[in-house]
């Protein structure tokens, strides 16, 4: 007998079961819309081609070693990290009251911030943390795991397939004083329904007025608009308003480095005479907190980011590439809303426009995804959300044709 025979058998996750069922299919015309990562118009991954460049530099730097980062990371990567969500003109950076630590990826950098407010962050036993609803899949779990309950507020609208910004808002005030809120910074997952500026500054408010902990996380930088900086508008807002706060930020999606793990945890102290005191001290305890997770953060991903971050013209390539990738996204959302149009598909299809970076919310149910799966080898998760970036123009009538049947 083992001593876990206890041990129950937990459900596989379903995004990577779909991968899994997807790659299984042996219908030539198959159709992978389930994961969030860049495809170009064949389908196929794209290594980006500025970071095809940082990593020829890197295989000809007889400098490079296999030695250990440091534990916060390379430093001249989390820098310029910072400089790139805070804006490097941010009163933050200008005054020293942000620290950075390297994490593994976007996930390893909201696990991270969430383990440090698991430990230090004041608040009363039984307070939750407030997450979107819906949200990324892995959310509730990080936080859980590191002993935070979390809860949720109204996002989404299905009946405008908009934001519920009245639900959202209301939510928050009627929340305990001093809750953590997570909010995605920009093109988020899974809806691509994103807050206005005029909404973001409401949202400010609110979280001023109820003195809530906003924690951002960013995964999509350069996605949502194809623009860097309006992408991190909203961070930027907040941090302008003088708010603590804290970034988990990843470049998975914007560098095309998925399976690297390059991402950073950024923590901002408010402005204050103690400020450079209170983010040493802030930073000592991250530090410790990695030592005992991963001990050093994983050096290739981080030396690719750090080359293009750093070198004017390889930064000028990067941006290119990005709208590239955003601006194939966004003509497949004019593709497929047209041809859904054109069939006089039943229902109003302008939310495919509206919404923002590498997802949209269709408004499929539960019964139509099978459907498609079933009768078109069409893969996407149940909630209906499609990666626009699984679309191209081969695929993208056939796509709508599949919709249209299963709609009618
Ligand atoms: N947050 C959100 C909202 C995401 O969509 C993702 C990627 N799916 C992540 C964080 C983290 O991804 P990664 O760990 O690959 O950077």
């Amino acid at each position: 007998a083992s001593s876990f025979d206890a041990v129950p058998l937990a459900p596989t996750d379903p995004l990577f079961g779909l991968m899994a069922a997807y790659k299984a299919d042996t219908f030539d015309r198959k159709v992978d819309l389930g994961v969030g990562a860049y495809r170009d118009d064949n389908a196929k991954p794209w290594i980006l081609p500025v970071v095809k460049k940082a990593e020829s530099i890197l295989a000809n730097d007889p400098n490079l070693n296999h030695e250990y980062l440091p534990i916060a990371g390379l430093p001249t990567f989390t820098s310029a990290a910072a400089r790139l969500i805070l804006g490097s003109d941010s009163p933050a950076i200008v005054e020293n009251r942000v620290t950075s630590v390297q994490t593994i990826s976007g996930t390893g950098a909201v696990h991270l911030g969430a383990l440090f407010l698991a430990k230090f962050f004041p608040r009363p036993q039984d307070q939750k943390v407030l997450i979107s609803n819906p949200t990324w899949a892995n959310h509730p779990q990080i936080f859980s795991n590191v002993g935070l309950a979390s809860t949720t507020y109204p996002y989404f609208d299905p009946s405008t397939k908009g934001l519920d910004f009245d639900g959202l808002c209301s939510s928050l005030e009627s929340a305990p004083e001093g809750s953590v809120v997570l909010l995605h910074a920009c093109a988020h997952n899974p809806t691509g329904v994103d807050p206005t500026k005029e909404q973001w500054k409401r949202i400010a408010e609110v979280i001023r007025q109820k003195k809530h902990f906003p924690f951002f996380d960013c995964a999509y930088q350069g996605f949502a608009s194809g623009d860097l900086d309006n992408d991190a508008w909203a961070i930027r807002y907040f941090v302008e308003e003088g708010f603590e706060l804290c970034v988990a930020q990843s470049f998975a999606k914007n560098l095309g480095l998925y399976g690297e793990r390059a991402g950073c945890f950024h923590f901002v102290s408010p402005p204050s005479p103690n400020a450079q005191d209170g983010i040493k001290r802030i930073a000592s305890q991250l530090a410790i907190l990695q030592r005992s997770e991963i001990s050093n953060p994983p050096a290739y991903g981080a030396r690719i980011a750090n080359l293009v971050l750093n070198d004017g013209k390889l930064f000028a390539e990067w941006c290119e590439n990005l709208s590239e990738m955003s601006g194939r996204i966004k003509s497949m959302r004019t593709a497929l809303h047209d041809k859904l149009v054109e069939l006089g598909t039943p229902g109003d299809w302008s939310h495919i426009l509206k919404q923002i970076g590498m997802f949209s919310f269709t408004g499929l149910n539960e019964k139509q995804v099978l459907k498609l799966r079933e009768e078109s080898h069409i893969y996407l998760t149940k909630n209906g959300r499609i990666s626009m970036a699984g679309l191209n123009t081969h695929n993208v009538e056939y796509f709508a044709t599949a919709v249209d049947k299963v709609v009618r």
